[in-house]
């Protein structure tokens, strides 16, 4: 392979628009393809997607490989996983980036498996960097991070000796940069090589079911753990939402105990947000959370341990019952505006 190679990412459209997470990892990839003096490219597999895949260039992407096929209009496992490799093949990117999405984590495996390469899920971080192994020493390689046996380490991943290496990352962990609507991307058309018996499975309908929160884009997120998992202190955590105009978060084991919807989860296995402001209530700050929120600009951490690691990470601690403390916060508000 040609130290020229590209960086290659998967574009994943969600309604025929390019999906978030494509625009975050084509952000991520040119950090990557600039240190490595390469190309950023992607592979988008749709139907009627030309307009749509021209948002690619002003994240800096150069070349859209653009499978254009009615019948791909919708993922499905087989067909999109033939076409990938088929690009793959011949255009031999090192690096190759996937959302870990419902989609990605389906494809992913089975493009990696045909190619027998690499393949690092949930990463939280990409680097390029050296790698030495006895008297080995690969250069320019990808550094693949991640957290590993429950969150107690943090791995950091290589696989230098098959090509590409692949990396599956999860929506929001990488930062969406802004974009330059000057910038193109060149479209290529690549022929669509399947024929019909590689289309297993029809989709009949798709439904389309919408979060009820969003917050990814929230601005402030008060967030209740198992501190504030009782009917009167999740309450006040929505009340608290409310007066601030911020949206509701919860850990993990309050979403598991099934008193708030999953989309509220906030942590490794849930959302990686970044709002102005994050009220963590009765959470004890786990690596696991941690991994959802510490890019947050402001921390307040509320917990009756003084130990509690939340404090760790946060800006501004309060030792006292979540209760007690939420009251007093909606009440000062109140009386300040
Ligand atoms: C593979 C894996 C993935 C995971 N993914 C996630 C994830 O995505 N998100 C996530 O959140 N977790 C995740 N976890 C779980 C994580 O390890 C922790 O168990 C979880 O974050 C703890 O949630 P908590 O802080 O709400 O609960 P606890 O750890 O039980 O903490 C409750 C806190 O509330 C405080 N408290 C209790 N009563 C009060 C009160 N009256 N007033 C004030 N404070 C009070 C306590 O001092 C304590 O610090 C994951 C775990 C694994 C193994």
């Amino acid at each position: 392979m040609s130290a020229k190679n590209s960086v290659m990412v998967f574009i994943e459209q969600n309604n025929s628009k390019v999906a978030d997470v494509s625009l975050e990892l084509v952000s991520e990839g040119k950090k990557l393809a600039d240190k490595l003096g390469v190309a950023l490219d992607a592979v988008a597999i749709g139907y009627n997607l030309e307009k749509e895949v021209e948002v690619l260039g002003h994240y800096g992407c150069n070349t859209v490989f653009y499978i254009n096929d009615e019948r791909l209009s919708h993922f499905t496992s087989v067909p999109y996983a033939k076409t990938i490799v088929e690009i793959i093949k011949k255009h031999e990117p090192q690096i190759v980036l996937f959302g870990a999405t419902t989609t990605g984590r389906d494809v992913a495996p089975r493009v990696a498996s045909e190619l027998k390469c690499g393949l690092t899920a949930d990463c939280t971080e990409l680097q390029i960097g050296e790698y030495k192994l006895k008297s080995k020493v690969y250069k320019n390689t990808l550094l693949q991070i991640r957290p590993a046996f429950g969150g107690n380490i943090v791995a950091t991943i290589v696989s230098p000796e098959s090509m590409p290496s692949m990396a599956t990352v999860r929506e929001g962990v990488m930062k969406m940069a802004e974009p330059d609507t000057s910038k193109e991307v060149e479209l290529v058309s690549e022929k669509c090589g399947l024929d019909d018996s590689d289309f297993m499975t029809e989709v009949i309908e798709v439904m389309i079911e919408e979060k009820n929160v969003d917050l990814k884009s929230a601005n402030i997120i008060v967030s209740a753990g198992m501190g504030a998992a009782t009917p009167e202190g999740l309450e006040l955590v929505k009340k608290l939402a409310n007066t601030l105009g911020g949206e509701v978060g919860a850990s993990r084991p309050v979403v598991d105990s099934g008193i708030i919807d999953r989309d509220h989860q906030v942590g490794q296995t849930g959302l990686t947000v970044r709002p102005n402001l994050y009220i963590a209530c009765g959470i004890s700050g786990q690596i696991q959370h941690r991994a959802g929120m510490a890019e947050a600009k402001r921390i307040i951490a509320i917990n009756n341990d003084p130990d509690a690691p939340i404090f760790n990470i946060a800006h501004y601690g309060i030792v006292g019952d979540v209760n007690d403390i939420i009251n007093r916060m909606i009440k000062a508000y109140k009386a300040r505006a």
